[in-house]
């Protein structure tokens, strides 16, 4: 057996990180509070940079729900969304939050002492990735009487045409309309210009560090990415998030050079595809870092690595952008990509995460999983679990299982 003799080495950016998570909740939590200011929540790909070059505050709940999952607390407040009439295995990140806010009750206050999620003042989603977040942000803008805008494109799409874009792009130009019409605002487009254009250089560095990768060993693993990944989910458009990235990207780029490993003695090189377990995200590493297992690359960081925005209509870029997420593709997309990122990183096997809530962000369920292992003569494993439900997650189980999974990679390579 692997000794845990090994040590980790730290990311030094990490410490930056931790003051901008804490200047960017201190500063939603002082919008809400100002009658001048105005806060909206937005989901994870959905429009933030028309949102932010109208001046609003831009707050996510599904890194809310990622919280609760991460605190091992969603299990207190998901009873209480059931408790009124969410479905027990509807979206964890859905029913932990409205839980959380039915109680009252959240993480922020503790962590950062503001009293939890800013009030809303408009709420925008976009279906591109389910429509779990329509239901989700109309119960928010009931609760807080705030106006509910949704983009809805089209879905599950093979190749991204000019059409799905001048469509999207349509819905988004409505979006302003409504905006402009119930807040009695001017769009600055020179604004939105400026902030798509930190947007995609924001998510271009993204992507660039997961890239890194690679490289052999690993300078950054999915779990780093968890946590790394903040900054272009909730600064995007911000020059913090720039700088935040260039200075994570010299870290790596340093690390290369030295051959320094996110794990030393790297043995294995993994990919995750799915949602991540959030309350187990400790217990997880540790397992693989003991088994000398990098997970190299996963669908899950990637969501967040758009392609460059190079001048031209803003629109047109956040249309395309948006439909062309992973979650928005069709299987047969899904399966290239897959791939190539087996490919591109030196996969030595797959972890299929099955997770019970979220279908639109699990790829096992329609025979993905066994096709790649059979076309690629390539171990997968898949392993059932929850982002946020403890309830459909075993760990005894799941850690025999990941065990089982490497001497089987073991046995191979001998
Ligand atoms: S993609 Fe999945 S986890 Fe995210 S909001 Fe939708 S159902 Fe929930």
């Amino acid at each position: 057996m692997p000794s845990t003799a090994i040590k980790r080495v730290e990311i030094q950016a990490q410490n930056r990180l931790r003051t901008l998570m804490r200047d960017y909740f201190l500063n939603l939590d002082a919008a809400a509070k100002d009658p001048d200011r105005q806060v909206a929540w937005c989901t994870s790909v959905g429009p933030c940079e028309i949102l932010t070059a109208f001046g609003f505050e831009v707050f996510f709940p599904e890194n809310h729900g990622a919280l609760l999952g991460a605190r091992k607390v969603s299990p207190e407040y998901i009873p209480r969304a059931i408790g009124i009439g969410y479905g027990s295995e509807s979206c964890s990140y859905m029913n932990s939050d409205i839980g959380a806010a039915l109680a009252g009750e959240s993480p922020l206050q503790e962590i950062y002492g503001i009293d939890g999620p800013p009030t809303p003042d408009v709420l925008a989603y976009s279906t591109n990735q389910c429509r779990e977040v329509q239901d989700w942000f109309s119960f928010f803008g009931k609760r807080n009487d705030a106006a509910v805008f949704g983009i809805c494109p089209p879905s599950h799409l093979g190749e991204v045409g000019d059409h799905h874009v001048d469509f999207v792009r349509g819905l988004l130009a409505r979006f302003i309309k409504q905006i402009e019409s119930r807040f009695d605002k001017r769009l600055d487009w020179a604004a939105l210009e400026e902030i798509v254009a930190l947007s995609s250089r924001a998510s271009t560095l993204w992507k660039v560090i997961l890239d890194t990768a690679i490289a052999k060993p690993s300078p950054i693993t999915f779990w780093d990415g968890l946590i790394h990944m903040s900054p272009v989910i909730l600064m995007r458009g911000s020059q913090a998030a720039v700088e935040y990235y260039e200075q994570l990207l010299t870290e790596m780029r340093k690390r290369i050079d030295k051959s320094v490993g996110a794990v030393p003695d790297e043995q294995w090189r993994l990919y995750w595809e799915g949602m991540p377990v959030w309350p187990k995200i400790r217990e997880l590493s540790e397992k693989f870092f003991d088994l000398r297992t990098v997970i190299a690359a996963s669908t899950y960081c990637n969501s967040w690595a758009f392609e460059p925005y190079d001048g031209g209509d803003p629109l047109a870029w956040m249309a395309k952008t948006s439909i062309e997420i992973f979650i928005n593709r069709d299987e047969r997309f899904k399966q290239e990509f897959l791939l190539d990122m087996f490919n591109r990183f030196s996969i030595d096997g797959a972890i299929f995460h099955n997770a019970r809530t979220c279908p639109n962000n699990t790829n096992s369920r329609f025979g993905m999983a066994q096709r790649l292992r059979d076309e690629l003569d390539l171990p997968v494993l898949v392993i059932d679990g929850d982002l946020c439900d403890g309830r459909f997650f075993s760990t005894a189980q799941t850690m025999t299982n990941i065990e089982a999974f490497i001497e089987q990679l073991e046995d191979r390579r001998s």
